[in-house]
């Protein structure tokens, strides 16, 4: 995901304007911590190592979430977040081991490690934060290991032990961004196609028709967590997110993925937010109304036809509000 750089010209009043909208929303992170993000009242569901993966998969989805914090109970240590790229190194090593299917079923969530280790795939970095550390903090270490979520870990003065306070999202960033300062964001007038906000080439794509598995695929080897779905003429028809897997494979029906991804759209649950679509001429500001109004996880950009033209991320807004001008990338 290149760093978009500014333009060599001389900047224009719309410029001067977009770079102090950026610089006063970067000041605003800078004062703000972690623990300001979180609601006054919230529930945190943490999984012990101990558990099956097929169970943890029945409770992701009873309780309408799709990530959880880890907790190993022998050494009382926080123990990573469990999201959909776990199901999904799970399902490359269905693939790669088919054999295995029996031993699959009595996996536990302390297994994930030895999986990631046995398809050959790094381990993600475990990042966190302390929850009174700035916000802006927290999602320069985001942005540094593409994590699209960080686990406020503190420590427990009796004890002595680390305990997760909870888990804040690039989402629930961007919303808290967005709600807090209109005044900053208004200043951000130019066309998301003029700052190269997000992708606009080699966009990977699907069909109805293709499986799952497919998709799957895709996203693992060009590293994203969405698969635009388009018709023959490049209208955009749906958006398969990585998060969509955890319905799929439920109960551990791993076997059903060579089923296509439009009769695994129709397993997604009823509150599901849909998809939000952009013009290349919107500009940021517009952007942050529907982040404001929205849960918007991401962007897909269209032309008059609906045809795919780009993806905007979350990580690409973040990134972007965060780096863009800047000349020092480390500080
Ligand atoms: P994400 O996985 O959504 O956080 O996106 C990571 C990076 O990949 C961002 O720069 C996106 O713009 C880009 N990206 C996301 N989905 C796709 C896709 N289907 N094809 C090409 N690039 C993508």
């Amino acid at each position: 995901m290149p760093t978009p750089t500014p333009p060599a010209k001389p900047p224009s009043p719309l410029d001067k304007e977009q770079m102090h909208g950026l610089r006063s929303i970067r000041e605003f992170l800078k004062v703000r911590t972690s623990y300001d993000v979180l609601p006054l009242s919230f529930r945190l569901i943490v999984l012990d190592t101990d558990l099956l993966i097929k169970k943890s998969l029945n409770i992701l989805i009873q309780n309408s979430i799709v990530s959880a914090p880890l907790w190993d109970s022998h050494t009382s240590t926080f123990a990573g977040l469990l999201t959909a790229t776990d199901y999904i190194n799970v399902i490359q090593y269905y693939c790669q081991f088919p054999d295995e299917m029996s031993k699959l079923e009595h996996f536990r969530l302390s297994s994930l490690r030895d999986i990631e280790k046995a398809i050959g795939v790094s381990p993600l970095e475990t990042v966190s934060v302390h929850p009174m550390r700035p916000l802006y903090e927290a999602l320069r270490r985001m942005l540094k290991t593409k994590a699209r979520r960080i686990p406020l870990i503190d420590v427990d003065d009796e004890t002595g032990r680390e305990m997760v306070v909870s888990v804040i999202t690039q989402y629930r960033i961007l919303k808290f961004i967005a709600v807090n300062n209109e005044h900053n964001t208004v200043l951000l007038k130019k066309p998301v196609k003029d700052v190269g906000l997000g992708t606009w080439s080699n966009l990977v794509t699907a069909n109805m028709g293709t499986s799952v598995l497919q998709v799957v695929n895709r996203m693992v080897k060009s590293d994203i967590s969405c698969v635009p779905i388009i018709d023959k003429h490049g209208r955009v028809l749906n958006v398969f997110e990585a998060v969509d897997i955890i319905p799929c494979i439920r109960g551990g029906a791993y076997d059903e993925l060579s089923a296509s991804v439009g009769d695994a759209l129709c397993k997604r649950p009823d509150d599901s937010p849909g998809i939000y679509t952009c013009s290349p001429d919107d500009r940021l500001d517009s952007i942050f109304d529907t982040v404001r109004k929205s849960r918007v996880h991401r962007l897909i950009v269209v032309d008059d036809d609906n045809r795919l033209r780009g993806i905007i991320s979350l990580s690409d807004i973040l990134k972007y509000v965060l780096l863009y001008g800047e000349e020092d990338d480390n500080n």
